[in-house]
């Protein structure tokens, strides 16, 4: 019972999804049953034509539920909506204004705008829902003009079978608009929930690197960007760390690209796996990373020591190399009225001092 809560839960939020063929089925079935039921009361009020003419309508929806399987969506609509028109002139001719039939072509109108609004079938949605409903408008109208022209039923009628006709017609229409209108309102929701779901998906691919699946330059560049307007606002110091794999071209060239990026993915791990939730780590360019600390100099110093070790100790197992690999860290903290280039910029020439002195090492001055 909770499941079907829950499913049902799911669908008014746009997160259940329905096939086009499915929906045909219900609405064929929906329509099988409904006209079941007119044939029911047709033949208890002794009208066996009409009663035969609806059962007759009943198999044909079944028959409909064929071409579901060929993928002849837009003939089934066609013929259900046509039948629909017959049907309802057919028995609002016999019967007489009073059983009001005609009301169900208007039925039809939510129903047309809906299949050609929503389902690919027609290339001017539009103008076929427009004219469709106009042909609806025109077949309600000519039934008025003929009722008024003959006032009188071809088949005699009593007061109170025009009154349960006149329900279930009202019935069925009342249900149908508002069955379509649902309809419409459902596959919206849908809609929208997977261009949000897209949205999300398309977000994050937009700020990571692939290959690490850390931020990338882009993200990196937006945070730093917040963390410098914290600094002026709230004079919130950070520190920034640029780091870089030591001889990263030899580890290419001995053991093969493919394990240059597994060292690259596994390096990426372990920087992750060495910050707090308020630092940022980003893929800054080929082997080089930039990370921003939530703290001043000497914590952010801290931080890059304690990579430098991890870096140190980590061991990559790639196409059954065992590979070790060092980094060299360049470290500076945030200064107002610096640019993020400028702080960047000190950085990679930290980074650089390291380098020349030897590489595997914290860079401060
Ligand atoms: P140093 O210690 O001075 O940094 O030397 P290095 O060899 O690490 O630096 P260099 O700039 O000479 O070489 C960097 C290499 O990184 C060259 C480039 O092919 C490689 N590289 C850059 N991006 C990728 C990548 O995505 N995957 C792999 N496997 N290698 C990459
Ligand atoms: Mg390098
Ligand atoms: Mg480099």
């Amino acid at each position: 019972m909770s499941n079907l809560k829950h499913y049902i839960e799911g669908i008014k939020n746009g997160e259940g999804f329905f096939d086009e063929a499915f929906k045909l089925n219900v609405i064929l079935n929906a329509l099988c049953i409904i006209h079941a039921v007119y044939a029911i009361v047709l033949f208890a009020f002794g009208y066996s034509f009409l009663g035969a003419y609806a059962v007759g309508t009943a198999v044909f929806y079944q028959l409909l539920r064929i071409l579901i399987q060929k993928g002849a969506y837009r003939t089934i609509i066609i013929l259900s909506i046509a039948e629909v028109w017959i049907f309802s002139s057919i028995n609002e001719i016999y019967l007489g204004r009073a059983c009001s039939f005609a009301f169900l072509i208007l039925g039809t109108i939510p129903g047309v705008f809906y299949f050609a609004l929503t389902w690919n079938i027609y290339k001017n949605k539009e103008l076929v829902s427009f004219l469709f409903s106009l042909a609806a408008m025109v077949i309600y109208s000519g039934l008025y003009a003929y009722d008024v022209i003959n006032p009188k039923s071809i088949l005699p009628i009593k007061r109170y079978m025009e009154i349960v006709l006149t329900g279930y017609n009202y019935l069925v229409a009342f249900f149908v608009i508002i069955g379509f209108l649902m309809l419409l309102h459902w596959d919206m929701a849908q809609k929208t929930t997977s261009l949000s779901h897209k949205n999300v998906a398309l977000n994050v691919e937009a700020n990571r690197d692939p290959l690490t699946a850390l931020y990338n330059r882009r993200f990196m560049d937006q945070k730093l960007e917040e963390k410098m307007e914290l600094l002026q606002a709230e004079g919130r110091i950070f520190g920034l760390i640029l780091c870089d794999i030591d001889n990263f071209k030899k580890v290419n060239d001995t053991f093969g690209h493919e394990s240059g990026d597994d060292v690259l993915v596994n390096a990426g791990r372990v920087l992750m796996s060495g910050l707090r939730e308020n630092d940022v780590v980003c893929r800054w360019g080929g082997e080089e990373f930039l990370i921003a600390i939530d703290g001043n100099k000497k914590i952010t110093q801290d931080v890059a020591e304690r990579i430098r070790v991890m870096i140190e100790d980590m061991v990559v197992v790639s196409h059954g190399y065992s590979i070790k690999i060092t980094m060299t860290f360049g470290v500076c903290e945030s200064t107002p009225g610096f640019s993020i280039d400028k702080l960047v910029g000190i950085a990679d020439e930290r980074l650089y001092k390291g380098k020349q002195n030897g590489k595997n090492q914290v860079v401060t001055e």
